[in-house]
């Protein structure tokens, strides 16, 4: 022991010594005068000091103030000055991949080193972490896992919980853990960072853990809602005083002033309003096609008209844009590109910001654009708090974010566009006062902003709980419900059934809420249940290579493209690729068809001509790569021979797999004169979305469809379906361990009129336990 201590020692004075020399280099002094201004600097003692007091602090500050990248950094510093180097390990978490990534870059370059030296990362199928790494960062989900190898942390001296406001499902359920084990961990320090107001919540969570509040320092952001917007093109909205059912939007009248028109004019909404304004000499081509309110299509055009009057007549700066999502950033690029309506490409510095962006293109966030090229970004939510872009003068706010939600009444998931929180807006406007006076663009009016939540619902209140569920099985953390009761905030009983529920039904969970062995599995895939069931199966039965497709198919935004004006167009395309009746296997075919015409680079093209979005055939060629790496960890494929040539594209047998994945999602085809009906247990008659391939069928010679998902509009709808015969679904639908083969029989026997038969049943059973046993060895 006494040896050991020694060389720990020695090698904690090196350290010491090391970091006081890059310290005193040039290089070293401008950096740490560039730290010296954060805000979080100033209040370097005052945090070190109370960490070394409190096992738990709330740290808060404005977003861009220094905590990510200098709190960690100070905990590293002070300990290597105090010569205990060599033994400490600082854990900090972030909610997404690429903000671990890019800090960690960050604090290894403002620390005059490499990435994997004193600090290095870890996401998922990647990482950079060396023998000397101190200080990792790394996403929640990396955290969570390892502590199901090492429930007690060994080792780790400090962990950091960082954007702790944001609320993910993941860091909520971090915090149950960790509040658990620092009864066990006396020395253990936690750190919990978060932008916003909330930080008395976590620490009265913590038994009132003390809170140190940075001091922020932004400059003033002149604020404009639409109707200020349109304000300056000439048009005045003002908000009405019906608000009908459809929500406010379609409520607000808008009264037309251009001086230049014969007689002012009402007009009955926004949209209206805004398709026959032409906002100079920027027509509004696309808006013709508009038959109902469509506030992404209005933001696009607003968009790019402030986009331009920016670029041509105001002061140097960056923009920042905030789009709802992915598909509406990728097509809002595409369109300032191939339109070039920003003037000179050339002074143009175009970027994007989202959760799956590549490391080489998060760099060129950060840069500075020469003299007199206007860099503007794109971005998603995540550039509210995550990842701060210094010289952003001018923000662009749409309103909206894709968020998850769920309805546990209908136990019906959605990702669907919503409107974000005032803590949200607010997070957005302070980016473009960094540093300098800024101005935020909020396209909507002032009455909508005012009906916005102050703050968004925790992700663990509004998605469904299956992966967490699993989660909380693998970390062997006891009964669901009672761990769930201990969270900041818990779900409801009934989310929280229903999840249970869910995961007996698929197979994952026996009937004393234990794992199966699928279920061990699953936990060791992070993706939800079903797409985990369907690679699982895939591997097995050796038809990998086209269930790759589907499942990252089911993971990005729909590839097959229905623009508005050219609806019939594009569903005509999509049902080239049909003839199974399955818009699984319509994908696969469409992949395989973009592939081949990559290699002639004719990737584009191919898109183009058939409707399909070039960058999720992108995502999904990248996901497939990612999911393989998967697989093959867990060991469910050999790596040598992953090879797609001996892969199976049996279409029955692909049928099976997204079956296996798919149940309970069941509905049975009813065929009448003319056409056919759907209908599922649950919902009585539903309908498919007009985009399906088997929506343009009048006949499905199948009994039942499987789909992924069914969101409730009016009536509710099924999106993607693939039928399946009553073979499949008897031999894969519904849980393949042992013992509940019988119910599972039964309950379809219920309504399966021939399978009263009972020799056919008898016949059914053995194949099928015969399959369960083929499948659990
Ligand atoms: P917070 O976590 O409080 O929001 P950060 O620690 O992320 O703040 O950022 C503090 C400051 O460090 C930013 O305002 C920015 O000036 C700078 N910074 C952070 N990341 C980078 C980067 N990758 N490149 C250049 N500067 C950065
Ligand atoms: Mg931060």
């Amino acid at each position: 022991k006494a040896v050991v201590e020694k060389i720990c020692w020695q090698i904690s004075l090196q350290m010491r010594d090391q970091q006081q020399a890059r310290q005193e280099l040039p290089e070293g002094r401008k950096m740490l005068e560039f730290r010296s201004n954060l805000p979080a600097y100033k209040e370097r003692e005052t945090i070190l000091s109370v960490i070394s007091k409190n096992q738990v602090v709330v740290i808060s500050g404005e977003t861009g103030c220094g905590k990510t990248t200098q709190i960690p950094q100070f905990i590293l510093e002070s300990e290597i000055e105090s010569v205990r180097g060599a033994a400490c390990n600082i854990i900090c978490t972030q909610p997404r991949r690429i903000s671990a990534m890019s800090v960690s870059e960050r604090v290894a370059f403002e620390r005059g080193e490499k990435l994997g030296e004193s600090v290095g990362y870890k996401v998922r199928l990647e990482g950079m972490k060396g023998r000397d790494t101190h200080l990792l960062f790394c996403t929640t989900g990396i955290l969570l896992r390892r502590l199901l190898a090492d429930r007690n942390l060994k080792g780790v001296t400090h962990v950091i919980v960082d954007e702790i406001h944001e609320r993910g499902m993941n860091e909520d359920f971090l915090l149950i853990v960790l509040k658990e084990l620092l009864p066990h961990r006396p020395e253990l320090k936690l750190i919990l960072m978060s932008a916003t107001l909330d930080a008395e919540l976590f620490s009265s969570y913590f038994n009132g853990a003390p809170i140190v509040t940075i001091p922020g320092s932004t400059h003033p952001v002149r604020t404009l809602f639409l109707e200020n917007i349109l304000e300056m093109t000439g048009y005045q909205l003002t908000p009405s005083n019906q608000i009908d059912d459809y929500g406010q939007e379609r409520a607000w009248k808008m009264n037309k002033q251009a001086p230049r028109k014969r007689k002012s004019q009402i007009v009955s909404t926004v949209e209206d309003a805004i398709r026959s304004a032409d906002f100079k000499e920027y027509s509004l081509q696309t808006q013709e096609s508009l038959s109902c309110w469509n506030p992404d299509c209005i933001g696009f055009n607003l968009i790019e008209y402030l986009l331009c009057d920016i670029c041509n007549n105001k002061r140097p700066g960056a923009v920042l844009v905030f789009m709802t999502g992915w598909d509406d950033i990728s097509s809002l690029k595409e369109k300032l590109q191939t339109h070039t309506v920003l003037g000179d490409p050339k002074r143009v510095l175009l970027l994007t910001c989202h959760g799956s962006m590549a490391s080489s293109e998060q760099k060129l966030i950060f840069e500075e654009p020469e003299d007199g090229v206007r860099k503007i970004v794109l971005a998603t939510n995540i550039a509210e708090t995550s990842i701060t872009i210094d010289d952003v003068v001018f923000v662009l706010d749409c309103g909206k974010a894709k968020e998850t939600s769920y309805d546990a009444l209908n136990n019906t998931p959605c990702l669907l566009p919503t409107w974000i929180s005032k803590a949200s807006a607010h997070q957005r406007r302070g980016r473009a006062g960094r540093v300098q006076p800024g101005e935020c663009y909020h396209l909507y009016p002032r009455c909508v902003y005012q009906t916005f939540a102050e703050y968004q619902l925790p992700e663990i209140l509004r998605t469904p709980l299956q992966s967490l569920c699993l989660q909380i099985k693998s970390l062997r953390l006891g009964s669901i419900s009672d761990f769930l009761s201990r969270a900041l905030q818990s779900p409801e009983i009934l989310a929280v059934q229903n999840a249970v529920e869910y995961l007996k039904i698929i197979g994952a969970l026996d009937e004393n809420e234990n794992l199966t062995v699928l279920g061990r599995y699953l936990t060791m895939l992070p993706m939800e249940p079903k797409l985990g069931k369907m690679l699982i199966l895939g591997a097995i039965f050796n038809c990998l290579d086209p269930i790759l497709t589907i499942v990252a198919g089911l993971s990005v935004r729909d590839p097959f493209l229905t623009p508005l004006d050219k609806k019939d167009l594009a569903e005509a395309a999509k049902a080239q690729f049909s003839g199974a009746y399955s818009d699984h296997l319509a994908l696969v075919r469409a992949y395989k068809g973009w592939k081949d015409a990559e290699i002639d680079l004719r990737g584009y093209e191919y898109c183009w001509k058939n409707f399909l979005s070039f960058q999720s055939m992108k995502a999904i060629d990248a996901l497939r790569r990612e999911f393989i790496g998967l697989v093959t960890d867990i060991g469910l494929v050999d790596s040598n021979t992953t090879t797609c040539d001996t892969w199976s594209y049996d279409v029955n047998l692909i049928r099976a797999v997204v079956c296996y994945g798919l149940y309970p999602g069941t509905c049975s085809v009813v065929h009448n004169e003319k056409s056919f009906a759907l209908k599922t247990m649950e919902d009585g008659q539903v309908l498919l979305y007009s985009n399906s391939v088997n929506a343009r069928e009048t006949k499905i010679p199948y009994p039942w469809l499987v789909f992924n998902e069914k969101i409730k509009v009016n009536s509710v709808f099924l999106r993607d379906s693939t039928a399946v015969s009553d073979s499949v679904l008897l031999l894969f639908g519904g849980s393949l361990s042992k013992g509940d083969a019988d119910n599972h029989l039964k309950m379809l026997g219920g309504y399966l009129e021939f399978f009263m038969e009972p020799t056919v049943a008898d016949m059914y059973q053995s194949i099928r336990r015969e399959l369960d046993d083929f499948i659990q060895s």
